[in-house]
């Protein structure tokens, strides 16, 4: 068990600079939990509450129902792993995993299994003799991880940890990442300002923008149901199209109250004249056209302002082309004026 509980939690800086205003945030048990905004909106800080390295201003955080807020952070039986892995550069991949288990009065024998059984988790087996200079970005923080896991923590802590890496490895270490999850069972809390991160590794996803949660929920929840704009543009690429609803000239009737008319890029169909499905359509030319390979992303003008269209690849249009395309409208979300979710 290792649920954490922020309740009505609070930091101010010694600046007066007030970054995280009464979160409230269950974070369940086992979990693979992302918190993921843009840039300055208290991530880091709600994940260094979490571990102890920053003090919380009010509020409570409960680990498995205790209270942890004046607890040492080597008490919280936590594990946090950085972006800049942190590794000690004159000692040896082994000598890295081990130190925490020397500090912590392991015997030896213990200690030889633990980093032996560890290093083949995360595939460093070869590697123990050699110092971290010698390695790969990737290979270290594979070591980062190796240190953390070694100490077999209820919680895992990671702030951007694979940002230093090129993008390749990165999607490797994602799918590694899970996996590791999976055998190890613990609980993972995880730092990104990337949505594609989030969406790709995270059992729940908490987005966060100023200090505030604007939604909480299960990745592909998120993604088909966002609750407010903010979430619907924030994740998801290109983001979600948002038309004010009184440009849509009356082709749709909708509830009182709907302001904002949302749709996805890759909702947006070539017009089909013989389709019986209930939809809106609207003229559009093409202003740019950028590949990405299997699909390709087509900004529209149309008679509602600039429109993405994210097509397969076999719809070849060149740029100044005009077209008619449509959206179905069970795709459509709508939104009222403090652009919040509501019924259509
Ligand atoms: P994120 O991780 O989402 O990028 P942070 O939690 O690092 O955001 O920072 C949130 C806000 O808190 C930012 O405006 C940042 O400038 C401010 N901040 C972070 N650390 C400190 C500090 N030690 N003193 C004062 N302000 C800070």
């Amino acid at each position: 068990m290792s649920e954490i509980i922020l309740k009505n939690v609070c930091k101010t800086y010694e600046n007066k600079n007030t970054v995280i205003e009464n979160l409230n945030l269950t974070i369940q048990d086992g979990s693979f939990t992302v918190l993921v905004g843009p840039s300055g909106c208290g991530k880091s800080t709600t994940l260094r509450m979490i571990a102890g390295l920053e003090d919380i201003s009010s509020g409570e955080l409960l680990i498995d129902g205790q209270r942890m807020n004046e607890v040492d952070p080597v008490h919280r039986d936590i594990a946090m792993v950085f972006q800049n892995y942190a590794l000690y550069p004159t000692m040896s991949v082994r000598g890295n995993i081990e130190f925490g288990l020397i500090n912590a009065k392991v015997p030896k024998a213990e200690r030889d299994r633990l980093i032996e059984e560890i290093a083949q988790m995360v595939g460093l087996s070869e590697h123990l003799n050699k110092k971290p200079s010698q390695l790969s970005g990737g290979q270290r923080q594979r070591v980062a991880l190796a240190r953390a896991m070694v100490k077999k923590p209820k919680v895992f802590l990671m702030d951007e940890p694979l940002s230093n890496l090129d993008a390749k490895l990165r999607n490797k270490m994602r799918s590694d990442l899970i996996e590791l999850h999976h055998k190890l069972k613990a609980t993972f809390v995880y730092v990104t300002h990337d949505q594609v991160e989030a969406l790709s590794m995270a059992t729940d996803i908490v987005l966060m923008n100023k200090g505030v949660i604007m939604q909480h929920d299960k990745p592909s929840i998120i993604y088909n149901q966002p609750k407010n704009i903010f979430t619907a543009q924030f994740i998801g690429t290109p983001e979600m199209n948002i038309i004010p609803q009184e440009d849509f000239k009356g082709q749709i009737e909708v509830t009182e109250g709907v302001a904002f008319i949302g749709f996805r890029p890759s909702k947006v169909k070539m017009y089909d004249p013989n389709t019986t499905k209930s939809h809106i359509t609207f003229k559009g030319q093409v202003l740019t056209k950028e590949m990405l390979g299997s699909e390709i992303i087509y900004r529209l003008a149309t008679p509602m302002g600039v429109v993405s269209m994210k097509a397969f690849s076999d719809i070849d249009l060149a740029l100044d082309d005009e077209l008619d395309v449509m959206v179905e409208r069970k795709n459509l979300h709508y939104f009222d004026e403090n652009k919040e979710a509501m019924e259509g």
